[in-house]
């Protein structure tokens, strides 16, 4: 096991805003937590107006809320001043078009400044807002519009082309379709921009209530068919908390979130928890490139930055080198969400980028950060943490008959927290049924499988559908990743179970390497000989096979699922979220 990371605070940063991790503990309530919000003049609560209009009635609407970095080269900074008047005139548009409270407006388009106005415009109007990833393929994007019955749609010429135009008579609810770069060409759809000169700058402030329906985001379709989880407008009140106490941001901060808003990650983080908190978000509409990403945490002196495993490990593979010529010294957090965090991604980030990444882990349902690292708080790598204040988090088994058991300190069972957070999810949209199995005795129960120590952290095995028993034992496939990872020629490891005659299962690893390693049996045999010293044969894979990359959600996440379907060749299932299965460029 990689080593404790020791924490000192360093006097010329500023001091942690969570001083005192067990005190809060001891005596947060969210009843508290609720009184910070600044809330609504007439009564009421919407995230658009935390996240915004609050700046600038307090006098801080000249503070840049937005850095926009054009994958050309473009700069450019919208004030919380202008994002309030720009979001306003959205919310006014919608309004003449005749979209008012719950109703879906989803957004089709890359990274560009409109989707971040359409996502504050839709809320202030008291709409419904639903980020689709603009990387998927036309049967994607109609699954999910057709789900989320959208009645507007905002994206780019060149999108809608691909994607919409010809199945738009298979969309019957989609009435308005926005074009962020309209020339006016396109048959039955309206120019984005036009509807916005024509709005007012001011109105009078969004007449929402913290239950009112605001975020519909689907899951990212690592286990199965994504599910579309609905978050009112309260969970701004964990987005702030969350933002402040493990994100550590104090307004002025400049904050980079790599997530694409597609994602909840990148609307949770990538635009609501920095704003709210006063921070300027660092938007970067470039694809994944080490040397691009260096050199923005350099120039853009970021203070913050939230990545993801997938990234780390990228960056990890492009070597040290990247990093030269970068002057990183004003970065003071950094986090990471999303999968596992392997041991090997902390100490590396210790080594080479100054300081450690921490690990934070959250749901889609889950709608904010609830089990963390913290700034002040030392590091056991691979874990992932203690629980939010405010947060019980607990290891329990479902009985059979209904109903759940806690465990002991150190037993494996299954991630659960007491309901009735802020930002938890209020419903999948069209499936109460699945909804209703996710609870029992008062606890939400994630699907993750997970152990906590006698001194309160949880440590992440694998997700219930990919553990693995074999000869008796259930394997978290985390475990034996960490384990291969650690090796020089490893860049990335996904397990599966393999049935087996003797074993039930065995443990079946495949394995892609950095680019300066080969493919060979003598590199295979060295491999499984690395994981049986470290871990026991009982545990260590039996097979190994070499991958060029492994198969990956959008987001991000390797997804067992499909190593396992394409192995014991069983169907494949929803693919609408594989990587490769869409090839085109986001922003196309
Ligand atoms: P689906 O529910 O459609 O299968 P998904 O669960 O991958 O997709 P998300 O809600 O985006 O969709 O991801 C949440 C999951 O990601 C968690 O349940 C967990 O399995 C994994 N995850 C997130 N953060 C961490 C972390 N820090 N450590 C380990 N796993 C994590
Ligand atoms: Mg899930």
């Amino acid at each position: 096991m990689a080593a404790l990371i020791h924490k000192t605070l360093n006097a010329n940063e500023p001091a942690p805003n969570l001083m005192d991790y067990r005190a809060m503990r001891a005596t947060f309530s969210w009843d508290i937590a609720c009184t910070e919000r600044a809330g609504l003049p007439h009564g009421g609560l919407n995230i658009a107006f935390e996240a915004v209009d609050r700046w600038v009635a307090s006098g801080q609407g000249e503070v840049a809320a937005l850095r926009w970095l054009g994958k050309n080269g473009e700069r450019r900074d919208i004030s919380y001043t202008e994002l309030a008047r720009l979001s306003n005139r959205f919310a006014h548009s919608l309004e003449q078009l005749g979209i008012g409270p719950g109703d879906r407006v989803c957004v089709l388009a890359g990274r560009i400044p409109e989707l971040y106005i359409t996502a504050l415009g839709t809320l202030k109007a008291g709409a419904v807002f639903c980020p689709l990833f603009s990387a998927f393929g036309p049967e994607p994007v109609r699954v999910r519009l057709v789900k989320s019955q959208a009645r507007v749609l905002v994206t780019t010429t060149l999108l809608y082309q691909r994607k919409i135009r010809e199945q738009r008579n298979n969309l019957p609810d989609l009435e308005h379709i926005l074009l962020t770069d309209s020339d006016g060409s396109e048959p039955g759809t309206h120019s984005f921009h036009t509807l916005l000169e024509t709005g007012p700058d001011h109105r009078s402030p969004p007449r929402t209530q913290p239950e009112d329906w605001a975020l519909l985001h689907f899951t990212s379709g690592t286990t199965g068919t994504p599910k579309g989880a609905i978050h009112v407008h309260q969970a701004v009140v964990a987005h702030q908390l969350t933002g402040r106490w493990v994100l550590d941001l104090r307004p002025g901060d400049i904050y980079w979130c790599t997530a694409d808003p597609g994602w909840v990650t990148g609307v949770s983080y990538g635009i609501i928890a920095p704003l709210v908190n006063g921070a300027t978000l660092v938007v970067d509409e470039a694809e994944f490139d080490a040397r691009r990403w260096y050199a923005i945490l350099g120039r853009e002196r970021v203070n913050v930055w939230y990545t993801a495993p997938t990234a780390i490990r990228m960056l990890m593979k492009a070597g040290t080198e990247a990093t030269q010529g970068h002057d990183l010294s004003a970065l003071r957090f950094m986090a990471s969400v999303g999968e596992p965090l392997n041991p090997e991604a902390v100490t590396w980030s210790l080594a080479t980028l100054g300081r450690p990444f921490h690990d934070t882990w959250w749901q889609t349902e889950t709608g904010a950060i609830m089990i963390t690292n913290y700034r002040t708080l030392d590091i056991r790598p691979g874990s992932m943490g203690q629980p939010l204040p405010g947060i019980e988090a607990a290891i329990v088994r479902r009985r059979p008959g209904g109903g759940v058991d806690r465990l002991e300190p150190g037993e494996e069972g299954e991630l659960a927290l007491r309901a009735g957070w802020p930002s938890m999810f209020r419903s999948y949209l069209d499936d109460a049924e699945r909804y209703q199995q996710c609870f029992a005795d008062g606890w939400y129960l994630s699907g993750d499988l997970a152990i906590c120590d006698i001194d309160g952290y949880f440590w992440f095995v694998g997700r219930n559908d990919d553990v693995i028993k074999t000869s008796g034992h259930l394997i978290g496939p985390f475990e034996v990743e960490n384990v291969l990872m650690e090796h020089p020629a490893v860049a990335e490891a996904g397990m599966i179970g393999k049935p087996d005659e003797f074993a039930g299962q065995i443990v079946k690893a495949f394995v892609a390497l950095k680019p300066s390693y080969v493919p060979s049996d003598a590199l295979r045999k060295e491999l499984l000989g690395f994981a049986r010293t470290r871990l026991g044969p009982a545990v260590a894979p039996r097979e190994l096979e070499f991958m060029p990359d492994l198969p990956k959600t959008r987001s991000g996440k390797i997804m067992r699922r499909l190593l396992r379907a394409r192995e014991l060749g069983l169907p494949l299932g929803d693919v609408s979220t594989l990587e490769s299965e869409n090839p085109e460029e986001p922003d196309a």
